[in-house]
């Protein structure tokens, strides 16, 4: 009992630095980007909400940002990207053509990204102006201290069943 308060104790500090140290991978496809780099600019100060610094190899990340189209010939190479990235890592889908495919309704583009990864957030708009993106980024901050992102949920289910294997086998 003491042993799981204290566990539960660390990983909400945890969370709470996770919140404000956002590393930003950007997967940027499209038109989307220019929306991107204006919330990148000194005028919308990202900084306030700890996500300033955008990292380009996705080791060093781990809040992965979907600018724009995605085609299906795109599709592994996102993949392959966002396994790469540090755990527990964190999704936004920027842009209704990243979150649904957008007005491309034809065979070459992927219809929403979470055909292919987890999304934690999704942000409307086409493209989305700069305070929808920081909305969304307070909102997958709030979802992050509350431990309910793909990857955080995930990660307790399985020390969850590690523990019952354990158990059983004690
Ligand atoms: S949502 Fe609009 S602005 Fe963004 S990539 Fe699609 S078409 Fe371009």
């Amino acid at each position: 009992m003491g042993l799981e308060i204290t566990t539960t104790k660390l990983e909400d500090l945890a969370n709470w630095g996770r919140k404000f140290s956002f590393f930003t991978y950007p997967f940027i496809t499209a038109c989307c980007g220019m929306e991107f780099m204006s919330v990148a600019a000194p005028k919308y100060d990202i900084a306030r909400f700890g996500a300033e610094f955008p990292r380009f190899s996705p080791r060093q990340s781990d809040l992965m940002m979907v600018v724009g189209t995605i085609t299906e010939k795109q599709g592994p190479a996102l993949k392959r990207v966002y396994d790469q990235l540090a755990e527990p890592a964190f999704v936004i889908a920027f842009g209704v053509c990243a979150s649904t495919g957008g007005f491309y309704q034809n065979y070459s583009v992927v219809p929403g990204i979470d055909q292919i990864i987890p999304v934690d957030v999704y942000i409307p708009g086409c493209p989305p102006r700069p305070e929808q993106v920081l909305d969304g980024i307070m909102l997958l901050q709030k979802k992050v201290a509350e431990g309910r992102t793909h990857n955080q949920v995930r990660e307790r289910r399985e020390a969850l069943e590690r523990r019952e294997r354990q158990n059983e086998g004690a």
